[in-house]
Formats: structure tokens, C-alpha cells, sequence
């Protein structure tokens, strides 16, 4: 049985106390919310840490505004997927909370947590004696990257559910300093890089995160997993399409786990946009969505069927939003299976 490290559980009663307890500890603490993500990986020491900061003072509620709606940082996956607004309002996110690892890691894990989620590698998800035997990689204790070993950074996967969903709503996170709060687009808050994935200060927290829609807006998310009663995505597409008949106005299409952040399909959006959506437009649109999304092979299933899935996934969300018909994973069957 794997245990945890030891460690200092700080128990912070506000945001800017928290932010200033990461400022002072620096690399030597992390935040920990529902935990559900960081746990797994003390246990497999893939983090080495002396204190936690505890965020159980996190906001707990859902605000629903006109066109806007807040999620405190605090509340869960299960209690985002399960509120009627936001099913009605900004389906694609209930969709994507709902599709989040299982129904007890739902129940505690949180919105921030989810969107601050650890990037995953087939390498680095793995206990130290596994690392040990492989031979560490640059994520943690060593110096190359196992998966591409020319490679000056780490490819690791950004594989939260409700980042694309969050970004393609044009959301926008609070953010809580030790010098004070500031905004800023969740499509800003990853970087590019599978270590460094988030571009916030370390020291700063996620306190809500704020969706905004027209209401022609339809949303939708599908996520393609090997086990739909757990899994991390190995490919999804999150779309918020604005449609004036059949005719789109707007559109934004993310892809999940394909990158090292939630990836953007500009060339697709652009390309949608002004068109009718019919079968024939989704599927040119899904084919251009999928060219920027070059999976590796660090995560679960062959890295070339998944790229062939990527066209998939984005073309069932695609169809998915325009007609707003409830549903969820991929099934990994039939002619998808190949
Ligand atoms: C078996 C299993 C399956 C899973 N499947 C999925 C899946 O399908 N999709 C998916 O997206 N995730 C999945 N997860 C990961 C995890 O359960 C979720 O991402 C969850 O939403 C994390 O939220 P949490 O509150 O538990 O975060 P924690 O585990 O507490 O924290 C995760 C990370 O975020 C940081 N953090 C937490 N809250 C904040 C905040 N407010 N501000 C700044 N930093 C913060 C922590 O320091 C830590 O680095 C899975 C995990 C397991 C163990
Ligand atoms: S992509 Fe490379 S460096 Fe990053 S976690 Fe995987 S093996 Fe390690």
C-alpha cells in the first residue's frame, strides 16, 4: 500500500492568507483543495513537499447572473454538473464536470482544483519505484524526457475536462495574490509547457470562475476515454457555437488532452464561421480541428488512433451543440474501435 509523505497541514481562513503562506513557503508547499488529484500523487512522491495549504474556505456557490454565471472555487464537480442553471445555460460545462474522473472523486474533487490540474505523462503517473526502474525524467528527479529524448521540454498532457469547456465559454478566473486579486481569461492561464503548465503565479489561487454566454449560445463536450467510469480524457472537444438559424455567428472549439494545454482550433473556428452548419460543414470543420493536434505516445492507447480520433470527437460535439442533444462519451466500439 502506497502511504503519504509527511507533512504540515496549514489551515489559512482566507485567500489572501493562503496566497501569503504560499509566498513565504515558495516551492516547499502546495495548495490542496478536494485533494483527489494531489493525494495519488504524494503517495507516489511525484511532488515533494513540507506543507499543504488547505483551501476549505474556498467559495462553495453558484451565482447565476444575466448571461453570467460565477462558480465559487470551492465547489465541486458533482454539485456543477447536478445545478439546473447551468445545465440549462452553459450545458457543455455541466456536461464536462459530469465527466470527470467517477461519481466519489466528483463529490470532493473542486471546479479550481479541476482547472489547476497537474499535466499527465504514461511515465510520470507512475510510483517512484516504477520511475526509479525506468529511469527518471525531467518532470521529476531527472533530466530528459523519456517519451522524446531530443526534446529540450517535457510533452506532458494538460487533461482537466472543464478547462476547454471553461475557455470556449470565454470564462474568466478570480485570482487571489499575496498583494492583492486580479482577473484574468482562463485561455490565458496555461502555458505551453508540460512542467510550467499554468501561467499564474504559484503563489496565487483560483477563487471563482466567472461563464458568460448569449443565450443563441450552444455548448457541448465529449470526452473519448478507455473506461467511462473513470479515465482521464485521451481526446475531447469542447464547442460553444453561436447560431442565428443555422447560420453561425461565432464559434470556439477546444480540444482537451492532445497538448500540453487546452488547445485552441482557430484555423476550424475561422473556417466555421458565416457557414451553415450541416453534416458537410461539421465534418470539413472537424478535419481542420484536428490537424494542430499532435498527441505523443505518454498516454493511454496508441498516440496515431487517437489523433484519428480527434477528427471524432470534435465532429460529435459539433453535432452534439447544434442539435442540444444530452449525451456523453465516445463509445469505444464499432467503426471508432478500427
Ligand atoms: C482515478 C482518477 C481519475 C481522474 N479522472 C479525471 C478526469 O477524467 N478528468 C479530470 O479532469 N481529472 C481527473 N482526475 C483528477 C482530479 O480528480 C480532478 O481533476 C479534480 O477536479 C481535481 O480537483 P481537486 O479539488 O481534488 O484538486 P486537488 O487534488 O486538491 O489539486 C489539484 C492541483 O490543483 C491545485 N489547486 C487546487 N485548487 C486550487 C485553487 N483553487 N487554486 C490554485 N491551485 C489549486 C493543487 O495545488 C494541485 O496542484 C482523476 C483523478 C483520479 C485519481
Ligand atoms: S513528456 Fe517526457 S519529460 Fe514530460 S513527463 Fe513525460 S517523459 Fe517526463
Amino acid at each position: 500500500m502506497l502511504r503519504l509523505p509527511r507533512f504540515r497541514y496549514l489551515r489559512p481562513k482566507t485567500a489572501r492568507e493562503a496566497a501569503h503562506m504560499a509566498a513565504e513557503l515558495g516551492p516547499r508547499a502546495m495548495f490542496v483543495a478536494g485533494g483527489t488529484d494531489l493525494f495519488p500523487k504524494l503517495k507516489r512522491r511525484q511532488f515533494d513537499v513540507e506543507a499543504l495549504i488547505g483551501l476549505d474556505f474556498l467559495p462553495r456557490e453558484i451565482r447565476h447572473g444575466s448571461g453570467v454565471c460565477v462558480v465559487g472555487a470551492g465547489v465541486t464537480l458533482a454539485a456543477a454538473h447536478g445545478d439546473a442553471h447551468l445545465h440549462d445555460r452553459f450545458t457543455g460545462y455541466a456536461e464536462a464536470a459530469g465527466l470527470v474522473s467517477s461519481p466519489p472523486l466528483r463529490n470532493v474533487g473542486t471546479v479550481g482544483g479541476n482547472l489547476c490540474v497537474d499535466t499527465r505523462c504514461n511515465y510520470y503517473d507512475m510510483t517512484y519505484e516504477w520511475r526509479k526502474a525506468a529511469g527518471f525524467c525531467m518532470k521529476k528527479d531527472g533530466d530528459i524526457c523519456l517519451v522524446a529524448p531530443s526534446s529540450p521540454r517535457c510533452w506532458a498532457v494538460s487533461s482537466s475536462d472543464t478547462a476547454p469547456m471553461a475557455i470556449a465559454l470565454d470564462g474568466v478566473v478570480s485570482l487571489a495574490g499575496p498583494d492583492g486579486d486580479r482577473e484574468l481569461p482562463v485561455a490565458a492561464l496555461y502555458s505551453d509547457d508540460g512542467i510550467d503548465y499554468m501561467a499564474k503565479q504559484a503563489n496565487e489561487l483560483v477563487t471563482s470562475l466567472t461563464l458568460s454566454a448569449d443565450p443563441k449560445t450552444r455548448t457541448a463536450y465529449v470526452k473519448l476515454r478507455r473506461r467511462g467510469s473513470i479515465d482521464f480524457p485521451i481526446a475531447g472537444a469542447a464547442v460553444a457555437l453561436q447560431l442565428d438559424g443555422d447560420e453561425v455567428l461565432h464559434c470556439r472549439i477546444v480540444l482537451s488532452a492532445v497538448a500540453s494545454h487546452p488547445l485552441e482550433a482557430t484555423a476550424a473556428e475561422e473556417f466555421l464561421k458565416g457557414k451553415r452548419v450541416n453534416e458537410d460543414t461539421i465534418r470539413e470543420t472537424a478535419d481542420i480541428a484536428a490537424k494542430p493536434a499532435k498527441p505523443l505516445d505518454n498516454a493511454d492507447l496508441s498516440h496515431f488512433w487517437r489523433k484519428r480520433m480527434v477528427r471524432v470527437v470534435v465532429e460529435q460535439s459539433l453535432a452534439r451543440a447544434t442539435t442540444r442533444t444530452a449525451g456523453s462519451t465516445v463509445k469505444l466500439s464499432g467503426r471508432n474501435r478500427e
